[in-house]
């Protein structure tokens, strides 16, 4: 968490409401070692979904499916959801929790990897509304043409984990050597976000930092 652990804690206090069954398998989720997004980030993601609406929704990063489940609880009804993952013991998870929690019509799981997954998508002229990046952070660089070709105009690109803890602001020398590319690719992606022309962004001190970004029309 890059705030105070106080201060967080007392704004999830007020803020952070999710259903019974997402607590459940965000419970589950942390007993299994499985990643989660934070509370201030699922609070954040269903103010965005409750505000704009989108009517067609990717998530990349699908984990076991807790995010895609959150997700589905905050989107329109109507709006479909497409979240993508590589690892099979995730996917068996996700599938499981889908079917537990009455998601499997609602939540369309793709597997495969993104770097592909994303092409093929592009080369089918899927339009979304609101992509959710969750995946490798290392590879955000990597997503982000395909993402900007996916996205409709003033869409809006939501992507976690973009302040690692505060660890983007160490000089390259501090990280270590195995963070040190990851470190980098972070760099330039923020930089991308906010300069390219691409995308208006705001980066948000919530979680492990979130980039909150609308698509500039080409
Ligand atoms: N959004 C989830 C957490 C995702 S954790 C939630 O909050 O519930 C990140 C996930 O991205 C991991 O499960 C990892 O296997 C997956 N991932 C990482 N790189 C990927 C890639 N290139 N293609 C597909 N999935 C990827
Ligand atoms: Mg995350």
């Amino acid at each position: 968490m890059v705030i105070d652990e106080r201060l967080g804690v007392f704004i999830d206090s007020l803020s952070w409401n999710i259903p019974q069954y997402l607590k459940e398998a965000e419970k589950k989720a942390a007993s299994e070692n499985v990643p989660v997004i934070k509370r201030p980030v699922q609070t954040l993601l269903g103010f965005l979904l409750r505000f704009a609406s989108p009517d067609a929704i990717l998530e990349i990063g699908t984990a076991t499916g807790f995010s895609s489940m959150l997700i589905s609880e905050y989107a329109s009804q109507a709006a479909t959801i497409d979240t993508i993952e590589k690892v099979p013991a995730r996917i068996k998870g996700a599938l499981e929790n889908y079917k537990k929690y009455n998601k499997e019509t609602r939540i369309n799981l793709i597997q495969g990897d993104a770097s592909e997954v994303l092409e093929t998508l592009v080369a089918q002229k899927k339009l979304y509304g609101f992509v959710f990046m969750d995946a490798a952070k290392g590879q955000y660089m990597n997503f982000a043409g395909p993402v900007y070709r996916l996205l409709k105009d003033r869409g809006i690109l939501v992507t976690d984990n973009v302040l690692k803890d505060g660890e983007i602001i160490q000089s390259r020398y501090a990280v270590t050597r195995r963070d040190r590319t990851i470190h980098g690719r972070m760099r330039s992606y923020l930089y991308y976000l906010t300069h390219s022309g691409d995308f208006d962004t705001v980066i948000l001190p919530v979680g492990d930092g979130v980039a909150v970004s609308v698509k500039n029309p080409g």
